[in-house]
């Protein structure tokens, strides 16, 4: 267990440096509001620095000119020493974030890992197109990186995120400025001491600390020596980001905000459906950006599924974070809470039907001012109701009953997000029919959250611009030249 109050400072040009108007913030546990880190704000000077610093490791330092083998090398050496680090880095991401440390541990720190190992492994296989014209000229294509990037993460799943962004970032021999989000900095700090061990050259990488608007993560999206943005969080923010950055044309990779509907169809295999839909209603308390959050049900199984959802659902353990056998630990703030049970009454007021949940668990003496809710299930009929349209990003999930496929689609398609979208059938022609005409990035059949790092993942309609993985990353982080030779 971590107890002690962390310091957390900068990361500029290869140092751990202090804020320069002396500006600490504090972060608290979420499951107890325990004090646990203080950390150094990034003033507008300072995120000034950074962005000089990764200018001149782009411009005049080794990072981009290195051999990609060499350069490659030194990432797989980051996600080593990631692995090598990965208890540490996973207790402190359940206590940053009040994610169960199982989680963290089994799955988000090595995929953080492997993050900077694919994009490494991938990038040393990569080529360029020719075009010969006639036998007079030769065109020949070649993949340069673009320069500076800011890449800006939200709480949820901090270092996972950020190394996603990362991996590809460095293998393309782009020099970064990072910002986590100002509730969760400490794995993400870390980054720092794990690139000066793996050689990164000093301003290649560089962390810095701070709120959005007017503050850190604004300085970032403004700064001139700035040429691309990279953002996951909130579909406001990307729109605040984007009219930051327009001024200086920054070209923007956004994977926003998501209200996925997980269609249950009658001949579902239910042995599978329960529990993974289970997870995908209240993994890390609902706090993901994937989360199966609307639960589309055929009303000839309903009945059924409620039932059995509702027992699964009983059956989660609900505490502390890093207990080896939680399910499921706090929301991650005061504001966060405050919003989330704000949707507890919207819900009663449009008349939902509350299923199970919808208070504070019965917790140990040392969580009471955790910031916990049960996991809650609502039954809406009317799809056009807040929570089923409104990504409430906690442990709320709705079901709502369809009777067509077609009726399904409808009500799949209609919010404005766009992310990802469920199927369960055990129809082959259904589940092909059914993931081409819902409007998403990501389509899983029988399956949830699983990632293959070579496939495009980002969203539809205001859940995002671009895609990221494999190749989608490579083509945001590098220029496309052609050259072509006169032959004769
Ligand atoms: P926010 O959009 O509030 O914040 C994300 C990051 O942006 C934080 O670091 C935040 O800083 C920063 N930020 C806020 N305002 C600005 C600004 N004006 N300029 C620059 N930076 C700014 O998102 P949350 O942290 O609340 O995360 C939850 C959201 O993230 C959900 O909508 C979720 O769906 C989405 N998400 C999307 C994913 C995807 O892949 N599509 C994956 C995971 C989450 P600060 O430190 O002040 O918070």
């Amino acid at each position: 267990m971590v107890s002690e109050v962390r310091e957390v400072k900068m990361y500029i040009n290869g140092e751990y440096v202090e804020s320069s108007i002396a500006s600490i913030f504090e972060v608290k546990n979420p499951a107890t509001q325990e004090l646990i880190a203080r950390v150094h704000e990034s003033s507008k000077e300072d995120v000034d620095r950074a962005c000089q610093a990764a200018r001149q490791a782009f411009e005049s330092g080794p990072w981009r000119t290195m051999p990609v083998s060499e350069r490659c090398q030194k990432i797989r050496r980051m996600a080593e020493i990631i692995m090598e680090r990965r208890e540490e880095l996973a207790r402190l991401e359940a206590l940053d974030v009040g994610k169960p440390y199982p989680v963290a541990f089994e799955r988000e720190i090595p995929r953080a890992a492997h993050n900077l190992k694919f994009f490494a492994d991938f990038m040393e296989q990569q080529g360029g197109e020719t075009y010969p014209m006639d036998e007079d000229y030769l065109n020949y294509t070649r993949y340069e990186p673009v320069g500076v990037a800011s890449l800006i993460t939200p709480w949820n799943l901090p270092f996972m995120l950020t190394t996603w962004k990362l991996g590809p970032c460095l293998a393309t021999g782009n020099t970064a400025v990072i910002k986590p989000a100002e509730m969760t900095p400490m794995t993400v700090s870390l980054l720092g001491e794990i690139a000066k061990e793996a050689g990164i050259p000093d301003g290649v990488v560089n962390v810095v600390h701070g709120f959005g608007p007017n503050s850190t993560g604004e300085f970032m999206t403004t700064h001139p020596e700035v040429d691309m943005i990279s953002f996951t969080g909130e579909t406001n923010t990307g729109k605040a980001i984007m009219k930051n950055g327009a001024d200086s044309l920054k070209r923007v990779s956004f994977e926003l905000g998501g209200k996925a509907a997980n269609i249950v169809f009658e001949d579902a295999d239910l042995e599978k459906a329960i529990p993974v839909s289970i997870q995908a209603a209240f993994l890390n308390s609902g706090q993901v950006c994937l989360a199966g959050s609307r639960i589309l049900v055929q009303r000839s199984i309903m009945d059924e599924f409620v039932t059995r959802f509702k027992k699964a659902a009983s059956e989660l353990i609900v505490g502390d974070p890093q207990e080896e056998n939680t399910n499921m630990g706090p929301v991650v703030s005061q504001e966060h809470y405050e919003k989330v049970t704000s949707y507890l009454k919207i819900a009663e007021q449009e008349n939902a039907t509350l299923v199970y949940g919808g208070k504070r668990p019965n917790l140990p003496e040392h969580l009471q001012n955790g910031y916990y809710l049960e996991p809650t299930i609502y039954l809406q009929e009317n799809p056009t109701a807040r929570i089923c349209q409104e990504e409430i990003f906690g442990p709320v999930v709705t079901l709502i009953p369809f009777d067509t496929e077609d009726e399904a689609l409808e009500i799949a398609n209609s919010t404005p997000y766009g992310l990802n979208g469920v199927i369960w059938t055990e129809n082959l022609q259904r589940a092909h029919r059914v993931s081409h005409k819902v409007r998403a990035g990501t389509i899983w059949v029988n399956c949830w959250f699983v990632r293959d790092l070579r496939a495009p993942f980002g969203g539809f309609k205001k859940s995002g611009i671009g895609r990221e993985g494999g190749k989608h990353s490579l083509e945001f982080f590098t220029e496309a030249k052609n050259i072509c030779i006169a032959l004769q």
